[in-house]
């Protein structure tokens, strides 16, 4: 009986898979083939892996050759049986009495071989012993020989898998992570899965990594973060290396809750800082998950759904997206193409967009000093769409321009209007990333400087940490003329990017704004109390002034006050709010000097030093 076509490419997709045929020889195996040579007393003893073309030894005894031509090989017939073969007398067998290793020198006159079985019944090849003469072969004896087979069997999963691990130490494997979700599929096609990338760094960071450190450390950085997964995820999940820090695992997808604290818990371990060679270090985890039901897509469709979640992750600043199987991705980016058609509508008319103000006070005296600008979107039809959905969006597209220019203008057109109705504060905004790739920015925001009438001392840029990461050298220099200008740089988001301190010495910026997921636990985490107050003292020492995000409360604020923070955001103090009410709540907090019970009063500054 002939393997049907599924099988051979069943056993195929397996060799491929547990990466058998290149993996190098094992002293485990090639003990189980002398004890089968020993015990059988026979010459010849072999464990053989039957591929497309030739039948290979993994393992030999009795014999010079490393693999034999498909046709003359005993083994294709072996593994069709469920049971040992044996060939008593092998001149005497229609099958391969004409088989060259038969009447040739040395000839094969007996054959028994138990075919290595894996656990979804796909056959890789045999462990066989051959004899130069007849011979009986009891009862006994076939159990035994698939004993040892079996035994085999084990040993080869046991090395894959340590290949595997030792791969995801080692080398980013796509592929590989595409044909197990391939395999998967066909062996339990219909089953509800979770494939999950797990993304530990921008490609800026992974740059900085790289030139800062060197290739020896970044591995180091790696063997972290995949020892880290599979210590959170347990022995049963395989773990891929899809990018150079950057892994990809299949869950069962049975219960969404547990699989999502599960994926939570795992975003959280990541970002414990650990060190590595001495040197404190922080990973930046992006973890995109996908549910799905195998084989009902393709594998490569997969991986690029969850490539495209871990993204959205990032962009989002979460630890996780989740794409759920009722969401199919082309709504998502429909919904995208629509947002982008009418954001461009909205710049072109400036139709439905606004800036909020959010003010800053200052912890020592009490008084809101500056407000951050908070770009709004209400759309006629859509209602409001949260900056989160826009923004990113914008940012990969040639919008990404045009909207920093509206908020420029914007920002300033207020601060001028500010400043004559007697409130001329500091006001920041928010400046992406990919603008920094505009050779003229700063000649930008120059001229619309001047048009407003605003000094330069009364605005600062806030750029994101891992903008500042991913950036480029011209980057920097485009930054350190804004400076040049009298513009202040703030590091906005600290904490949820890259750790390493020395590439943020070397930008320009005179503040630092600590991330609001740090702040917005203080009063339960004493793990982000610990953080919170190491970074406050460490920005200090490197002459920051620091602004602590997402107070929520007078409890948050009188911590930030103890550790020495210099400035305060959040919803504990005042919510972002329209321009028209936040002249009416700064007046209010000039006049009415309302006193909150466990924090210095709110007063506002008369002006701000210019
Ligand atoms: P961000 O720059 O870190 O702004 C602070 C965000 O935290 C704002 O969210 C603000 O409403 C929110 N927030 C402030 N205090 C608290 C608090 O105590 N608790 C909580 N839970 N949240 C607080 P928003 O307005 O949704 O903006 C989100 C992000 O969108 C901003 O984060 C910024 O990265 C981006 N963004 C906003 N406006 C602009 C813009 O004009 N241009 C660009 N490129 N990005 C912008
Ligand atoms: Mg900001
Ligand atoms: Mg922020």
């Amino acid at each position: 009986m002939a393997a049907t076509y599924r099988e051979e490419a069943a056993r195929l997709q397996a060799l491929h898979d547990l990466r058998v045929l290149d993996s190098p020889a094992s002293e485990a195996i090639d003990r189980i083939t002398r004890m089968a040579a020993w015990s059988f007393a026979a010459p010849v003893a072999l464990v053989t892996l039957v591929d497309a073309q030739r039948q290979r030894f993994k393992s030999r005894l009795g014999v010079t050759v490393d693999e034999i031509p498909r046709e003359h090989s005993f083994c294709t017939h072996a593994i069709c049986s469920d049971d040992v073969m044996v060939v008593p007398d092998a001149s005497r067998d229609p099958r391969f009495a004409t088989n060259p290793l038969v009447v040739g020198d040395p000839e094969i006159r007996f054959y028994a071989g138990a075919p290595l079985i894996l656990r979804d019944n796909i056959r890789l090849g045999t462990l066989c012993v051959i004899d130069r003469v007849p011979r009986p072969f009891t009862a006994e004896d076939r159990r035994m020989l698939a004993d040892l087979a079996a035994l085999v069997v084990v040993e080869l999963e046991k090395q894959a898998a340590e290949m595997r691990e030792a791969d995801a130490a080692a080398r980013p494997h796509r592929y590989e992570f595409e044909s197990f979700l391939e395999c998967e599929a066909r062996t339990r096609p219909g089953e509800a899965a979770l494939a999950v990338i797990a993304d530990m760094s921008t490609p800026g960071q992974l740059r900085s990594l790289f030139a800062e450190l060197g290739p020896a450390w970044s591995e180091a950085v790696a063997l972290h973060a995949s020892q880290t997964i599979a210590e959170s995820l347990g022995a049963r999940v395989s773990l891929h290396r899809v990018g150079y820090l950057c892994f990809g695992f299949l869950l069962d997808d049975g219960d969404e809750t547990p699989t999502r604290a599960l994926l939570a818990a795992l975003a959280e371990r990541l970002r414990e800082p650990f060190e590595c060679e001495g040197i404190p270090f922080l990973l930046a985890p992006a973890i995109g998950a996908v549910s799905l039901r195998l084989g009902e897509d393709a594998a490569a469709n997969v991986l690029r759904r969850a490539f495209a979640a871990a993204q959205e992750a990032r962009a989002r600043h979460a630890a996780l997206a989740w794409h759920g199987a009722g969401m199919r991705w082309s709504e998502s980016e429909a919904r995208g193409l629509v947002l982008l058609r009418e954001l461009r509508r909205a710049l072109e008319k400036g139709e439905g967009l606004s800036l909020d103000l959010q003010p800053r006070i200052d912890l020592a005296t009490g008084e809101c000093v500056a407000a951050e600008m908070l770009l709004r979107w209400r759309h006629a039809r859509l209602g409001p769409i949260p900056p989160g959905d826009f923004i990113a969006l914008a940012e990969r597209t040639a919008l990404a321009r045009p909207l920093t220019d509206w908020v420029i203008n914007a920002a300033l057109a207020a601060s001028a209007r500010l400043a004559a109705s007697g409130l001329p504060l500091r006001l920041s905004i928010n400046v992406s990333a990919v603008n920094l790739d505009e050779p003229d920015l700063i000649d930008r925001l120059a001229a619309a400087l001047h048009r407003y009438g605003v000094p330069p001392q009364r605005l600062e840029l806030e750029f994101t940490e891992s903008a500042l990461a991913d950036n480029a050298p011209q980057a920097l220099a485009r930054i350190e003329q804004a400076r040049a200008l009298g513009v202040t740089i703030a590091i906005d988001d600290f904490g949820t990017g890259y750790s390493n301190l020395t590439y943020l010495q070397r930008i320009p910026a005179g503040i630092l704004k600590i991330d609001q997921s740090f702040v917005r636990s203080l009063p339960s985490s004493s793990r982000d109390r610990v953080l919170v107050r190491t970074m406050i003292g460490m920005a200090h020492e490197l002459g920051y002034r620091v602004v602590v995000e997402g107070v929520e409360s007078d409890e948050i604020r009188g911590l930030a006050a103890a550790w020495g923070a210099d400035e305060a955001q959040g919803y504990g103090i005042a919510r972002p709010m329209s321009q028209a009410a936040f002249e009416t709540w700064f007046r209010c907090q000039r006049h009415c000097a309302v006193v909150p019970a466990a924090a210095p009063p709110v007063r506002a500054a008369a002006a701000v030093a210019e």
